[in-house]
C-alpha cells in the first residue's frame, strides 16, 4: 500500500523554528516515519495564475514531501476568504465571524479541483488517498469525478458543531453531500460523530448512525482521537530543560511559580478569558503576587483576517491593562510574547511550569495539553487546567476540567493546580500519561488507515492491505526515484 496524505500546507521548520499549528507538528513525524508521500501547497505561486500545478518531490525520512504551487489570487480568497472566513468560524460556532462571498466560494471549489488534479499522478494503483481537515471537504468528490475508485478518508482536525450552526454556512448542504464520497470521515471526538451523523439525518434525509449509504457508495464514520508521540515529547523535554533560555527562565522567576499558556491568535483559543481568569485569581488572592507568573505565548496567526487582527489588539489592551494594574517594580504577573517558539524550547518551558492552562472555547484536540503532559517531571509533575470544550478534554478527564466562560471558576483551579500536593499531582498525571500513551500518535494513524483500508477493502475497492513500511535505508533512496 502507498498512503497518499493530501493537506493545505507543507511546512518544513528546521529544528529551531515552530510548528504552524497541530495538524503539522501531527503529519511531520507521522509522514517521516511512515513511507507515506504528503502532498500540499508549497506557500509558493503559479505564475502565470492559469498554469497547471505540479508537485515538486523531496524525500523526508522514510516517506516523501510533494509541494504545489497554486495561483496567488485564488488561494487568497480559498484560504483567507472561505476556508478561514466561513468555514473555520461556522466549525468553531462562530457564525457571527463568517464573511464571504460567491467569488470565494468559487475560489474554495477550484483549488479543491486542482488539488485533485495534481494529485492524480499518485495514484498508483495501490494507493490509499488520505485528505486532511477543513480545507478539503470538496477534495475526495473531485478525485471520484477524476476516475479515481481507490479508497480515499477524510480526517477532520476541527470540530464539527450541531446542526443548526452549520446550517449558517452558505452552501453547507453542497458541501456535506460531496463528503459522502469519502469512504471514511475521521473526527476527534465522538460528539463530532453525532452532530455529523445528525446533520447528514435531518439535512439531506439519509439513514444511518455510523455509515450512510448514498448514491456515492457507502460512507463510514468514526472517532479517532489525534494523539502526540510521547515518548519522544518526553525525552526532548528533559534534554531542553537543560538548554540555556530554559536555565534562563527559571533563574528570571525568581522562586515564582510558572503557569504557561501556548495558543495561536485565534478568537477559538479563549484567550481573553484566560488573562481575566488569572487577573481575577490576583484580585481575590493577592497574596499570590510575585509567587506567580503566568508565560503567554501567543503566535500570530491568519493576521490578514479583521477578527484576528482586532483579537490581537484586543489581547495586547488586556495584557497592558492588567500588567499596569498589578505590576511592581521587580514584577510583571503577565509575560506576554507574541512570536512563535520552536517545540524544543516549548518543551523545556512546559517542563518548568507548575500549571498549563488551556482555556479553548472550542477546540478539535489541543495538542498543546498533551505536549504539556508528557513534558512533566515524573517526580513533580505540573497540573494541567484544560477547557471542558477541547477534544482533549474528552480523554484527559484528570486534568482539572474548567468551564472557560466561568472566570472565577478557572481562577480557582489555576491556584488550585498551584497549591496542589506532589501526590495528588503525580497521580493525575500517572493517568493522563497512560491515555496518552495508548492513544499515540502512531495510534491514530494506523487505526484510521486500517479501518479505511478495511473499510474499502469490504466494499470491493482496491487496497492491498500491507500496511508495513519499507526499510528506512531502502524507502530513502526510492522515494523520489518513485516519483
Ligand atoms: N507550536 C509551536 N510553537 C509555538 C506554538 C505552538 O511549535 O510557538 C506547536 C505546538 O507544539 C503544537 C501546535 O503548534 O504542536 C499547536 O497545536 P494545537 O492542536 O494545540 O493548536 P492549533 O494551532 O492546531 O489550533
Amino acid at each position: 500500500m502507498r498512503l497518499v496524505i493530501v493537506s493545505n500546507r507543507i511546512a518544513r521548520p528546521k529544528a529551531d523554528e515552530p510548528i504552524e499549528g497541530g495538524l503539522a507538528a501531527a503529519l511531520l513525524p507521522a509522514v517521516s516515519t511512515s513511507g507515506a508521500i504528503w502532498v500540499g501547497s508549497s506557500g509558493r505561486f503559479t505564475d502565470p495564475a492559469d498554469k497547471e500545478s505540479f508537485a515538486k518531490v523531496e524525500a523526508l525520512g522514510t516517506g516523501a514531501v510533494a509541494t504545489i504551487d497554486l495561483p496567488r489570487d485564488t488561494y487568497r480568497k480559498f484560504y483567507e476568504g472561505f476556508a478561514n472566513s466561513a468555514l473555520w468560524p461556522v466549525l468553531h460556532s462562530r457564525t457571527d465571524l463568517i464573511r464571504t462571498d460567491a467569488e470565494q466560494y468559487a475560489a474554495y471549489r477550484e483549488i479543491n479541483s486542482r488539488m485533485a488534479r495534481a494529485v492524480l499522478r499518485f495514484a498508483r494503483p495501490d494507493a490509499v488517498f488520505w485528505i486532511h481537515d477543513y480545507h478539503y471537504l470538496t477534495l475526495g468528490s473531485e478525485l471520484r469525478r477524476l476516475g479515481i475508485d481507490h479508497p480515499v478518508g477524510f480526517f477532520l482536525h476541527t470540530p464539527f458543531p450541531v446542526r443548526n450552526t452549520m446550517v449558517s454556512l452558505p452552501h453547507h448542504r453542497e458541501l456535506v453531500r460531496a463528503m459522502l464520497c469519502y469512504d471514511l470521515i475521521g473526527f476527534q471526538t465522538e460528539e463530532d460523530v453525532a452532530n455529523f451523523a445528525d446533520y447528514l439525518r435531518q439535512e439531506l434525509g439519509v439513514t444511518g448512525t455510523d455509515s450512510f449509504a448514498t448514491q456515492h457508495g457507502v460512507t463510514r464514520l468514526g472517532t479517532f482521537p489525534i494523539g502526540i508521540d510521547v515518548d519522544s515529547f518526553a525525552e526532548r523535554a528533559v534534554k531542553s530543560a537543560a538548554r540555556p533560555e530554559v536555565s534562563r527562565l527559571r533563574s528570571s522567576l525568581q522562586g515564582a511559580q510558572l503557569v504557561i499558556g501556548v495558543d495561536r491568535v485565534d478568537y477559538s483559543k479563549g484567550l481573553p478569558n484566560r488573562l481575566r481568569a488569572f487577573d481575577r485569581m490576583l484580585q481575590v488572592q493577592p497574596g499570590l503576587k510575585r509567587a506567580v507568573t503566568l508565560l503567554q505565548i501567543a503566535v500570530p496567526s491568519r493576521a490578514q483576517i479583521d477578527a484576528y487582527r482586532q483579537l490581537q489588539s484586543e489581547l495586547a489592551a488586556l495584557v497592558g491593562d492588567i500588567n499596569g494594574r498589578h505590576s511592581e517594580v521587580d514584577w510583571i504577573p503577565i509575560r506576554y510574547l507574541n512570536k512563535g517558539l520552536s517545540q524544543t524550547k516549548l518543551a523545556g518551558f512546559y517542563r518548568t511550569a507548575r500549571v498549563g492552562l488551556v482555556t479553548s472555547l472550542n477546540d478539535g484536540m489541543n495538542l498543546v495539553a498533551k505536549e504539556y503532559v508528557a513534558a512533566q517531571n515524573p517526580l513533580d509533575p505540573g497540573v494541567l487546567v484544560l477547557s471542558k470544550f477541547a477534544g482533549a478534554a474528552k480523554q484527559l478527564d484528570s486534568a482539572l476540567v474548567v468551564n472557560p466562560h466561568d472566570i472565577d471558576a478557572v481562577a480557582r483551579a489555576i491556584s488550585s493546580g498551584l497549591a496542589m500536593p506532589n501526590a495528588e499531582r503525580r497521580e493525575r498525571w500517572g493517568a493522563m500519561m497512560e491515555t496518552l500513551r495508548s492513544s499515540s500518535l502512531k495510534v491514530w494513524m494506523n487505526d484510521f488507515v486500517s479501518a479505511l483500508t478495511v473499510w474499502a477493502s469490504r466494499f470491493g475497492l482496491a487496497a492491498d492491505l500491507s500496511v508495513e513500511p519499507p526499510p528506512r535505508r531502502r524507502a530513502e533512496l526510492t522515494a523520489i526515484q518513485n516519483y
